[in-house]
């Protein structure tokens, strides 16, 4: 084996794919089952007991107190035959991770005997000590009271030995303090809405499901590389590394092997996953060097998304036992494609009807068309309310840079479905239609079902595409929670489609039929929200001055792209449909500038901390070793002929410190404005100075750091390089 620099580089080199073990042959045997799912439910509960779980789940009624303790007495029982010795509260804090607080089943009684005990209160309620989860000024520590609550719309599973029960957290005082609550919201106003507008076209609809299909994108790497990287560790990016000589320049096709250890964790995850109900179809995509993507079947939003965070929370366990750490970051690696999250979004009827997919016929596109376009309205009305959404540290590094969906909001929708809509706007007539005019119109709509498919998708550099019969938010951050996407445009449409309905039935009480007041409502919109519709290349330098022209945001860091929760539109919006309260936004909007600052902060100090400890004695131990060389030269040749002969040493001398008393200041400066900013009170003015003053010396401290790391010998560098962390394999 040859010399490597790192005794880790050895190790990684050495490991071997773990084996990996199925259950059974067929998915079918072990599918779903660490879940309590309605099949198992049924086969546990009493009838009636039954019956009222699951009208709690269709039409959200209360669980009476004795069916409750029948629903945990069995979900006790189901979970000690797999078992389980723990109960948690699984919830989902405002920090972006999940949450948990075990019990233990086991209660002591009299006699010295112990018996397994699990009850309604247990199951329905409980009070985690919440004072240290980030609630915004909501609480105050010291009456640092929360509680969380069944959802029973999600169901209960095991992992390991311990029963894990989704619950919503909220502030005694009523307030939402994490991400589902005000989900189901969300999830509750657009079905609503959506259901509303549906009488138009079928009164057999009567529930409209939101569905999410997210795409989770990462990079793994060997666990001991990453143990030898305090940035990557501390912040989950590389603060500091020179782009590889390979990045991705080379065709997407080359990287489609995926290495043996990193398919050994994937069918690993996969097995859990199925179990646990997490439809994982064996999807296995390598995006770039070490980058690696997963997309379950789509289900409903709220299902979908507790399945992505479980599955976060899985797959960083399952990268553990092979020797890998995962990361999530949307930017580990500078010069190399980032993470994203796309979260495909559509809505779907009680009656198996896609709202977004075109129809057989005029009458079902009639329908199509209605929520594409009022989806597209919703957008355009909104787009800063969208872009708040996914705003974080993160996310900052992926918009707007240069492998990424813009920071401007637009929407793709494929030349078809542009010519389609260009000619809505022009044909349809106001007040009454002749029949000719109708025949013409029934004509043009009934021509949607054959262009899609192939002729969407194409755009990748949209953050916003229609793609056949859905769409596709790709903006959102691969490390972010779902729900605040998903809040955040199942409102919008939830308004737009309330404000439809309004409009239309304006114009049939003026005396128009249906389908014309729906044609001319769609038509007006389809011009108002023209200027959100873009076809062209998302990346291209074009496209931001000519949406500067059109009038569209271009909000390019997070602590400005998250100052529309403070307008009183917005806090109208989430309060008339009942989905965060004016209280709960400002808590919010608190803890994202919190959270902002937090992560800014600590990139700063490790950056310091890199420099001073790992970078800067390097380069002096180089320069050392370059002193000594050109003082032999001296020695041996003397002076005229030495100063010739050492030209290249000296002058790498001279460029070494160059660079080192570079990072120094850099680093010095960077520490000054950090000082600055934390003195600063009030999180706005204090993220826009992380923002503005101490940030763009992130690029100034790596810029010195990684030309060092091209200078200096290749043994004496003291940090897995960038070349090492994506390639080894
Ligand atoms: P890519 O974007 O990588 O090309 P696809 O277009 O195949 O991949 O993405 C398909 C994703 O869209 C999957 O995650 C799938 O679950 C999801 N999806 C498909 N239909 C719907 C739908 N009606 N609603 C929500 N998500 C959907
Ligand atoms: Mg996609």
């Amino acid at each position: 084996m040859p010399k490597f620099r790192f005794k880790a580089l050895e190790d990684v080199l050495a490991r071997e794919p773990k084996e990996v073990v199925y259950p059974s042959d067929r998915v079918s045997d072990y599918y779903a089952t660490n879940v309590f799912s309605q099949e198992t439910m049924r086969a546990y509960l009493p009838d009636e007991a039954y019956k009222s779980v699951i009208s709690s789940i269709n039409e959200g009624t209360r669980l009476e107190r004795s069916m409750a303790n029948q629903v945990a007495s069995s979900m006790k029982d189901w979970s000690l035959t797999k078992g389980a010795t723990h109960y948690t509260h699984w919830f989902q804090p405002l920090t972006g991770a999940t949450a948990e607080k075990h019990d233990s089943f086991f209660t002591p009684i009299s006699g010295g005997r112990a018996i397994e005990k699990f009850d309604g209160e247990n199951l329905v309620q409980q009070e985690p000590d919440a004072s240290s989860f980030p609630n915004g000024g909501i609480r105050n520590t010291f009456e640092a009271r929360g509680y969380t609550a069944w959802d029973p719309t999600s169901p209960a599973f095991v992992i390991g030995k311990t029963l894990c029960i989704p619950t919503v957290f909220i502030a005694y005082t009523g307030e939402s303090l994490d991400y589902k609550m005000p989900l189901l919201k969300a999830l509750n106003a657009v079905d609503k809405a959506a259901t509303s507008v549906c009488q138009y076209f079928d009164k057999d609809i009567t529930k409209v499901n939101a569905s999410l299909g997210w795409e989770q994108e990462y990079f793994l790497v060997d666990k001991a590389l990453y143990n030898a990287r305090p940035d990557i560790m501390m912040t989950g990016r590389a603060l500091v590394g020179h782009s590889p000589a390979k990045g991705q320049q080379l065709d997407d096709h080359y990287f489609g092997s995926i290495p043996e250890r990193a398919v050994a964790f994937m069918k690993e995850y996969e097995i859990e996953a199925l179990q646990l109900g997490i439809p994982v179809t064996t999807r296995h995509n390598e995006v770039a060097p070490n980058q690696f993507e997963c997309a379950p079947m789509y289900e409903e939003t709220n299902l979908a998304n507790d399945h992505n965070l479980l599955l976060m929370d899985l797959m960083e366990k399952v990268a553990r036992k092979h020797d890998f750490r995962i990361l999530y970051h949307e930017k580990p690696f500078g010069g190399l494609n980032g993470s994203g999250k796309h979260n495909n979004w559509s809505l779907s009827t009680n009656t198996g009807v896609n709202l977004l997919a075109p129809g057989k016929n005029p009458k079902t596109n009639l329908r199509f068309l209605t929520f594409f376009v009022n989806t597209i309205k919703a957008i355009y009305d909104n787009a800063d309310v969208l872009r708040a959404s996914i705003a974080s540290a993160g996310n900052d590094h992926r918009l707007g840079a240069n492998e990424a969906p813009p920071a401007i909001m637009s929407v793709f929708i494929g030349s078809q479905l542009t010519q389609m809509l260009d000619n809505l706007e022009k044909s349809v007539k106001a007040g009454k239609m002749t029949p000719e005019d109708k025949t013409e119109l029934k004509l043009s709509i009934g021509k949607i079902p054959q262009i899609l498919l192939d002729n969407t998708d194409r755009n990748r550099t949209s953050p916003f595409a229609f793609t056949g019969n859905k769409f596709e938010f790709r903006a959102v951050g691969s490390t972010a929670n779902c729900a605040n996407s998903m809040i955040a445009l199942n409102v919008i449409v939830a308004k737009q489609l309330n404000d439809f309905k309004k409009a239309v039935d304006l114009r049939i009480g003026s005396g128009l039929k249906k389908d014309e007041a729906i044609l001319q409502e769609l038509q007006k919109l389809i011009k108002e929200s023209k200027a959100i519709r873009f076809e062209g290349n998302g990346y291209g330098d074009d496209w931001v001055k000519e949406a500067a022209k059109r009038g569209l945001s271009n909000l390019r860091d997070t602590p400005r792209a998250l100052k529309v929760m403070t307008q009183k539109s917005t806090k109208k919006l989430y309060a008339d449909l009942e989905v965060l309260s004016e209280i709960e936004i400002d808590a919010r909007y608190e803890i994202e500038l919190e959270n902002y600052i937090l992560k800014l902060q600590i990139e700063s100090r490790t950056l310091g901390d890199i420099a001073q400890n790992h970078v800067i004695p390097a380069g002096i131990k180089y320069q050392n070793i370059l002193i000594e060389n050109v003082k032999g030269f001296y020695d041996v040749f003397g002076k005229s002929t030495a100063a010739k002969m050492a030209e290249t040493q000296v002058q790498m001398l001279e460029e070494l410190a160059g660079h080192i008393n570079g990072i120094r200041e850099k680093s010095q400066k960077m520490l000054d404005e950090r000082k600055k900013a934390n003195k600063i009170e009030g999180s706005e003015k204090k993220a826009l100075a992380y923002c503005d003053k101490v940030k763009p010396y992130f690029d100034e401290v790596k810029y010195h750091s990684d030309k060092l790391e091209l200078l200096i010998d290749d043994e004496m560098w003291p940090l897995p390089k960038l070349r090492e962390l994506l390639f080894t394999r």
